[in-house]
């Protein structure tokens, strides 16, 4: 069988640290590999309108961010197919026939969804697009034939949801579609990276984000703002590392070889944690340390985004070349999914010529 990456980001903001270490860093190592025979990247616009109907600016402005940000990131427009989920209307075609395959109750259990509900005050309005938006993410992974989904923690119950809906679309109209595999980070501090507040996710919406585009002063401040251990006070006092975001990140980003370089007198992020724990040790120290590292991170990411940002006419063009391509593959599938279903009537000729018989009769 086919090795196939599917995974993608809505365009509702630039992209931040959070997704970088939840999925893209391994986006662009899994696609440097060359293991994958294809590898679909999606600007999830259509998802994104779900909950921002009333702003489709917001989204089409955001779709040139994201994708800087793809190619800023090293995803290759050579060796990965890049595009646009609106340009591909058989995605809608699929969702449409997956609905019948779910209830209303268990689309209402999805903790995900019901999060996101909670947080966007929609408790009492909520668009029927967006309670349904996991049914049309399973369009999405199953329509590249998806083997392998390279996500956030938070997109569980989604790769959840689209298992159950192969099973079941297998189960009754025949092995069509193929099972996708969840990928996590390995590491536990990357799989929900937290906000600069500490409180939920680092998440676009919610404005608690470092931008993988953004400048180093504003890095700074913002590393600076962070929240650490509140019972921490004077440098002796012990400090907790549980909730304390500045290692939370530190775990996310810190690197071996950043020690000799920004913090010669500990050896490794152990020493370091051990030393915050016992007492003796500033929260501005450590803060420091953290801005020198996302500093060393993000620096390389943030000048090849100027020299893409350069063309930007070539980078729609990437995002036109690619969604042609996966309409392609997605056109495929659904012409499989109609077959399986039997509403294919004018590609039967088996059925044109039975009713032709019963006719005669
Ligand atoms: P929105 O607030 O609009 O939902 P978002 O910041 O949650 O935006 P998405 O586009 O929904 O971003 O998510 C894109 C990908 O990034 C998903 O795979 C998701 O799991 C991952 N991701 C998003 N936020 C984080 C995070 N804080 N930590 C780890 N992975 C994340
Ligand atoms: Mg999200």
């Amino acid at each position: 069988m086919k090795k196939i990456m599917l995974t993608g980001d809505r365009p509702t903001g630039k992209l931040h640290v959070g997704h970088y270490v939840g999925s893209l860093k391994r986006r662009v190592e899994l696609q440097n590999t060359g293991d994958f025979d294809d590898i679909y990247i999606m600007i999830a616009d259509a998802q994104a309108l779900t909950d921002n109907a009333d702003n489709p600016e917001k989204v089409r402005q955001n779709i040139i961010e994201v994708a800087l940000d793809y190619l800023a990131c090293g995803l290759d427009p050579e060796k990965s197919t890049l595009f646009i989920q609106s340009q591909i209307p058989e995605l809608c075609e699929l969702t449409f026939y997956y609905m019948n395959l779910v209830t209303v109750s268990r689309v209402q259990r999805n903790p995900t969804v019901k999060a996101e509900i909670q947080q966007r005050n929609f408790e009492a309005s909520i668009p029927v697009g967006f309670f349904t938006y996991p049914i049309s993410q399973a369009a999405d992974i199953t329509a590249f034939k998806a083997t392998t989904v390279p996500v956030g923690e938070d997109q569980m119950p989604m790769l959840e949801q689209t298992k159950e809906i192969v099973h079941k679309f297998n189960s009754v109209y025949g092995e069509t579609l193929v099972d996708p595999k969840i990928l996590l980070p390995e590491n536990e501090a990357c799989m929900r990276l937290p906000g600069i507040d500490g409180k939920a996710k680092m998440s676009k919406s919610l404005g608690n984000c470092i931008y993988l585009s953004e400048e180093p002063e504003d890095i700074k401040k913002k590393v600076f703002s962070m929240f650490t251990d509140p019972t921490h006070i004077r440098i002796e006092d012990p400090g907790k590392l549980e909730g304390n975001t500045v290692f939370t990140y530190l775990d996310a980003f810190c690197r071996p070889e950043y020690f000799p370089e920004f913090l010669p007198e500990y050896a490794n992020l152990d020493e370091l944690k051990e030393h915050y724990k016992r007492g003796g040790l500033g929260d501005m120290k450590v803060k420091r340390f953290l801005n020198n590292v996302l500093q060393a991170e993000l620096e390389p990411i943030r000048n090849r985004r100027k020299e893409f940002q350069k063309d930007i006419p070539a980078v729609y063009e990437i995002l036109k070349k690619g969604s042609e391509k996966a309409e392609k593959a997605a056109a495929e599938t659904l012409r499989e999914v109609k077959a399986a279903m039997k509403i294919n009537y004018f590609d039967d000729q088996e059925l044109i010529e039975a009713q032709k018989e019963r006719f005669a009769q």
